[in-house]
């Protein structure tokens, strides 16, 4: 359960990524195909089943590419100094009814007298919301996610705990990896987006994780301007 420093140089595989998108594309794309060739027009039975395969392989190709869209470049890539606490509270208000449903207990504590952090205020967001929601897609019975975020050593530490299935030490070394998930319906870019994100922070990323005790994500991210990629409006 030792702490597991998660490299930068995943993210940094473009090749292994464009591979990746490629192949996870091209299933349900073969799919679709084959889909298509079998519609007879007299068996209005077996198409609207076909049909059916049909737009659930169009979602998971759309559901994919709306997650890339996170790492292209949108409109306004600007960092700026913003009020982290501030975007954690509304990322928890947003995800609370979906937690009620599921169980889930999120707690948030805070130091007082947070710094301010330099950064691009929808991206650590969505860094947020991702590590949220794996933390709830950790716990299909329930349990308790906690947040805590502090100043430390000119830099903002933001850990996001949960008491859920946890990770062998095996799964720990492949998480962030593009495409790398155990979940049936998982897209495995959730954490690979994480890092990305962090590592153009000039921040880190630990892990901590005990199978079926829980899992552990501590963010440090340095509180002054390092040297974000692109900090200029677009
Ligand atoms: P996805 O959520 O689509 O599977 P992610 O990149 O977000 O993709 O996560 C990759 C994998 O990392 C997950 O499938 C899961 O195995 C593991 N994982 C991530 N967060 C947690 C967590 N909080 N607890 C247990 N396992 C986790
Ligand atoms: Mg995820």
């Amino acid at each position: 359960t030792e702490e597991i420093l998660l490299k930068s140089e995943k993210v940094s595989l473009i090749g292994d990524l464009a591979a990746g998108i490629a192949h996870e594309i091209r299933n349900p794309l073969t799919s679709i195909a084959g889909l298509v060739q079998l519609i007879n027009e007299s068996d209005r039975e077996k198409n609207s089943f076909f049909k059916d395969i049909i737009l659930t392989e169009i979602n998971r190709i759309n559901f994919i590419v709306s997650e890339l869209m996170v790492l292209a470049k949108p409109h306004a890539v600007y960092f700026s100094w913003f009020n982290i606490v501030e975007s954690i509270q509304n990322v928890i208000d947003l995800m609370q009814p979906e937690a009620n449903l599921r169980n889930v207990i999120i707690s948030f504590d805070k130091e007082e007298n947070m710094p301010l952090v330099y950064g691009e205020r929808n991206q650590l967001t969505q860094v947020i919301i991702n590590m949220i929601k794996n933390a709830m897609e950790a716990l299909p019975d329930g349990g308790e996610i906690s947040l805590f975020a502090a100043p430390f050593d000119g830099q903002v530490v933001l850990t996001v705990k949960d008491n859920g299935v946890g990770m062998t030490d095996e799964q720990q070394k492949r998480i962030g990896e593009p495409f790398y998930t155990t979940k049936y319906n998982g897209t495995g870019l959730g954490l690979m987006i994480c890092f990305k994100i962090i590592q153009n922070h000039g921040g880190t990323i630990l892990v901590d994780s005990t199978l079926n005790k829980g899992t552990s994500f501590q963010i440090t991210l340095p509180v002054h301007a390092s040297s974000p990629v692109d900090p200029v409006h677009k």
